[in-house]
């Protein structure tokens, strides 16, 4: 049997998937973007897609990621846009929040947010689940979203959109990480119950809800290779997903094609259900 490039060996991406995939029509032009975890993994490609769109991009990231974030924003500017690089951590109140300030500052307004920032960690079980462990999945991917999305909301307008990372996670958790689990489902309620808070401003909120994606985060986790090699591979489609194979539906969500959709929760999954 033939092996497809990428298929078994998730190391190296699908060469028509990769970061130069997404080309872009201007569809964003204009637009002021912040992407929190827009260095890396599914945040990056969101960058550079919404960048070849027409959109100017702040990133915010982890400062020890500070190489991958000049790349980045290299990227952003190569498409003819203002990038901007905010390092710091979503678990500091002050940092999540002004995020939003420093990005309204560099660009003179925020169009889109990007609530993308997230951490997962495999667990050995409930009873020694560490605090110091959950802790962390909380305060990245829920209070440090929360914050962020309070700064905004006074600084957008009609038309703007915030986009949450969600997961497939939030409909079948996984107990080997159940606390990120716990997350993803209580970020589908909070994109659900402020869609219906801020329709009346015209801001809409929607959830792209990824299944098994190739980034960064995968080995990180601390897998075996057996697992890292078969990852993906229980999808209707047999493969895990590149970033880039999900940039389209972010750059979907934060345009007028999307003047419709709110509290919407968008599975990109290979074919999973949710
Ligand atoms: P990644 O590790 O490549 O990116 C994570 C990003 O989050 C990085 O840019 C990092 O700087 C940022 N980040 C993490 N903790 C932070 C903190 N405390 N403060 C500031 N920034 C922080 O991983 P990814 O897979 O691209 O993950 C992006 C999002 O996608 C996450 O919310 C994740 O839960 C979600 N997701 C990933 C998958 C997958 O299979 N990779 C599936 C479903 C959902």
């Amino acid at each position: 049997e033939q092996s497809q490039p990428g298929l078994t060996d998730q190391t190296s991406p699908r060469p028509d998937h990769g970061e130069d995939s997404y080309t872009g029509s201007g569809r964003l032009a204009g637009r002021r973007a912040l992407i929190t975890g827009g260095d890396s993994g599914i945040g990056r490609a969101v960058a550079i897609a919404f960048a070849r769109e027409g959109a100017d991009v702040a990133i915010a990231h982890l400062p020890e990621e500070q190489v991958d974030a000049d790349d980045t924003v290299a990227l952003i500017e190569q498409a003819g846009h203002r990038g901007l690089s905010l390092p710091g951590d979503v678990r500091d109140e002050d940092f999540a929040t002004g995020i939003v300030e420093s990005t309204v500052e560099e660009f003179g307004g925020l169009d889109i947010l990007v609530l993308n920032a997230g951490y997962q960690k495999d667990r050995d079980g409930i009873e020694t689940l560490p605090t110091e462990e959950f802790d962390r999945v909380f305060r990245t991917n829920l209070y440090g979203m929360l914050w962020s999305a309070r700064a905004a909301v006074p600084r957008l307008g009609p038309g703007s959109s915030i986009i949450v990372t969600a997961s497939i996670q939030a409909y079948s958790p996984s107990h080997s990480i159940i606390d990120y689990a716990m997350t993803k489902a209580a970020q589908v309620a909070f994109v659900q119950a402020a869609a219906d808070e801020l329709g009346e401003k015209g801001i809409r909120v929607n959830a792209v809800a990824p299944g098994p994606i190739w980034t960064p985060l995968i080995p990180g986790t601390g897998w075996d290779a057996e697992r890292l090699a078969t990852f993906g591979q229980d999808t209707p489609l047999g493969r895990a997903g590149q970033p880039a194979e999900l940039a389209g539906a972010y750059v979907y969500l934060a345009s007028e094609d999307a003047s419709y959709t709110s509290g919407a929760v968008l599975p990109v999954t290979g074919g999973k259900h949710l």
